[in-house]
């Protein structure tokens, strides 16, 4: 099986500055996308900061502290292992920003999204924290493969607000946990086999506030791969987003 990845950021229409910021590597199969926050541009430190943290602590050797914590967590299972470094990575980034908001007082406060596919063969290891997400289409189905890190999201869960109400929310985009802002994170982690065909599609909000499930499902179902980024995100412009968007997609050809 071989991947395939393209990609795609917007600033867009009203936003000054682009704060999300993505990573493809198909050699190492590690593919990011991050949406940052925070006044002045120091959204835009937050997120790549955050996305090279990530990919330089997946793709290099662990350090002292990720090996003890791979050892204290007294798993052989390499999914179990991959997924601990994910989430060690996520905290690394979440600790540099920390810091480095500390030295730059102008950046105080400043945070980011997180969405880390990795495929390892045929497996396909998630983490996210916020409400950057992950879709898996397969067999011309879309499945949405994280579930967001926001106060609406807690409030569909326990039954109290449709997910269709919930679009309309002034305050949806308010989050549960970011890298960054909110120091240590917990990020959620799932595996899952990887079969020819699959499309894996990473985005930001900007992406989703416009357009909901079934119109990104219609769209991936009709536009060739290599084209799906850029379709996505101009679909997402026409249906009126007013937000920064970033797609990465990924193919198992
Ligand atoms: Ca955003």
């Amino acid at each position: 099986m071989e991947l395939e990845g393209y990609a795609r950021s917007e600033t867009g229409p009203v936003r000054e500055h682009n704060e999300d910021a993505w990573k493809i590597d198909l050699e190492q199969g590690v593919f990011v996308v991050a949406d940052g926050m925070g006044g002045h541009a120091a959204g835009e430190v937050a997120s790549h900061m955050a996305v090279e943290t990530v990919h330089q602590t997946l793709v290099g050797a662990p350090d002292p502290e990720e090996t003890r914590l791979v050892r204290d967590h007294e798993s052989e299972d390499p999914a179990d292992i991959l997924r601990e470094r994910l989430r060690y990575a996520m905290n690394q980034a979440s600790i540099r920003i920390r810091r480095e908001a500390e030295l730059r007082p102008e950046t105080r406060g400043m945070g980011t999204t997180l969405v880390v596919l990795v495929v390892d063969g045929d497996q396909a290891h998630l983490a996210h924290v916020g409400d950057s997400r992950a879709y898996l289409f397969r067999n011309g189905r879309l499945v949405r493969l994280t579930r967001d890190h926001t106060v609406v999201q807690q409030e569909i869960d326990a039954g109290r607000l449709t997910p269709e109400l919930a679009r309309l929310l002034p305050h949806k985009h308010i989050l549960t946990q970011s890298v960054g802002f909110h120091g240590p994170v917990e990020p959620d982690t799932t595996t899952r086999m990887v079969e020819t065909g699959d499309i894996f599609i990473l985005c930001s909000d900007g992406m989703t506030d416009p357009l909901d499930d079934d119109a990104i499902q219609r769209i991936v179902a009709n536009t060739p791969l290599d084209l799906l980024a850029d379709v996505l995100v101009d679909e997402a412009l026409k249906a009126g987003s007013e937000d920064n968007i970033t797609v990465a997609v990924v193919g198992a050809v």
